[in-house]
């Protein structure tokens, strides 16, 4: 067993210590429900013939059928996968929605492939799960290089698999095929609102706090944009080529607009007051808050010492090792955890599905309003219970995840346990 998956079972059981909780709930949450793994073969434009490794999880259903994005990235494997899938069943019970946690992926360096070949193979991903997904069972969104053109694809694919329309077997669907108002940004507007809902606590304002953004995609540009809109001095933004660094503040809308026309971050465009900055040097810059919102394992024992913000927002997932979780706490700093920071993705996607189901669409503010309305409270029993119980907010997390879970497999009685 690799790492990743290791290390995300740790915070389960720092959790556990905190509640009162039944141990064969813990010993059911040790590994996922059923894998499955498969080879997708496809034509490239070229005439050849090229295999790709994928994969989907279903890690626990107890609170309902299982969710969670698909990830086309070169270095996934199933031991991330198994990670992400644990970390979206939490992600569900933090949010308190009727879902348990899945996630899939596909190694392939998507940048590379052309549309026809994104599409071939996004529609034999489906083709090979289609077993294993349904609008009932476990229903996949956007992730990693996934966007809504490929949830189109994918859900069209399902539907022709199955002989009928079924647009809620997927979310963060384009609006033309059952997608939500609100799907697109609502990862980054979810990371927003629950900062700016506990900015006091965090001691942050408006005015005057600066942001550093690492990632520079769907949920990390949002929520840039909207920070800077109220008035956050973003400092740094970085995505996987480039950083970008400018004490006097950075328009994150203006960067964007120039990175889809041109391609880079860093282009002819770039006022001349900014400074290129590494990746990894731009983490360690000084700022009132950090949003790593890119890959894994990006603060580590290595350079957690070295972080100087106050707070750190995870909108990606797990961005912070468990050793560095312990060096960031006794230096105090405080962690927006991911299951609660980039929650608001999974809360629309929900949405998405109830509307999809019922065949009746909803407004941008009626999406908005509900999201805010579902988010904050679940952010305010996380700040109270680490107040309550002296504990760090990821911890906190948990501890309100797995009481929700436990009091799941409770209510289904034996059968949660596969007793017959
Ligand atoms: P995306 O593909 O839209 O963007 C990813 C960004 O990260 C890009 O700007 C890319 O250039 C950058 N990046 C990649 N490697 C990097 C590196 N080594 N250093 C710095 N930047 C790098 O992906 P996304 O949907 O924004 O997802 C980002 C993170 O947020 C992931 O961890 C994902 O699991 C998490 N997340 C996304 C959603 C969602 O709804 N999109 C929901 C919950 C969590």
């Amino acid at each position: 067993m690799s790492r990743l998956f290791t290390e995300a079972k740790r915070r389960l059981k720092t959790a556990s210590k905190y509640i009162d909780i039944d141990p064969d709930v813990l010993e059911k949450l040790k590994y996922p429900q059923e894998t499955l793994s498969a080879s997708l073969l496809i034509r490239m434009d070229d005439g050849s013939r090229r295999s790709f490794k994928a994969w989907r999880c279903r890690y626990d259903d107890t609170r309902g059928p299982t969710k969670g994005g698909i990830r086309f990235y070169p270095s996934v494997c199933l031991d991330e996968i198994m990670a992400l899938s644990f970390w979206m069943t939490f992600k569900c019970a933090v949010a308190n929605l009727p879902f348990g946690g899945g996630k899939g992926g596909v190694a392939v360096n998507a940048q590379k492939l052309s549309k026809s070949e994104l599409e071939k193979l996004s529609r034999t991903y489906v083709k090979a799960f289609s077993k294993f997904i349904g609008p009932d069972r476990d229903i996949p969104a956007p992730d990693m290089y996934t966007n809504s053109m490929v949830m189109g694809w994918m859900a069209d694919e399902y539907s022709a698999i199955v002989g009928q329309p079924s647009p809620a077997v997927i979310t963060g669907k384009p609006l033309e095929l059952g997608g939500s108002q609100g799907r697109k940004d609502a990862t980054g507007y979810g990371g927003y609102l629950v900062i700016r809902h506990l900015e006091k606590e965090f001691e942050l304002h408006p005015k005057k706090s600066s942001v550093i953004i690492q990632g520079f995609g769907n949920a990390g540009f949002h929520c840039a944009k909207l920070l800077h809109q109220d008035g956050y001095k973003i400092i740094g933004i970085c995505d996987s080529k480039t950083g970008l660094y400018d004490k006097s503040g950075l328009d994150p809308i203006a960067l964007y607009d120039n990175k889809i026309k041109l391609g880079a971050l860093f282009n002819q465009y770039t006022p001349p007051s900014v400074t290129q900055m590494s990746n990894t040097k731009l983490l360690e810059e000084k700022c009132d808050l950090l949003i790593p919102a890119a890959l894994e394992n990006q603060i580590t024992a290595l350079n957690a010492e070295n972080i100087k913000a106050s707070v750190i927002c995870e909108l990606a997932n797990g961005p912070i090792t468990f050793a560095a979780d312990e060096i960031l706490a006794k230096n105090n700093i405080t962690v927006i955890p991911d299951i609660l920071a980039n929650a608001g993705g999974v809360i629309v996607s929900y949405f998405e599905w109830v509307q999809n189901k019922a065949g009746y669409y909803w407004e941008e503010d009626e999406v908005r309003t509900k999201l805010k309305q579902r988010i904050e409270p679940e952010a305010h029993k996380i700040w109270n219970l680490k107040l309550e119980l002296g504990i760090d907010m990821r911890t906190a997390a948990y501890v309100l995840a797995l009481e929700r879970i436990n009091a799941a497999v409770s209510a289904h009685g034996t059968k949660a346990f596969f007793v017959s």
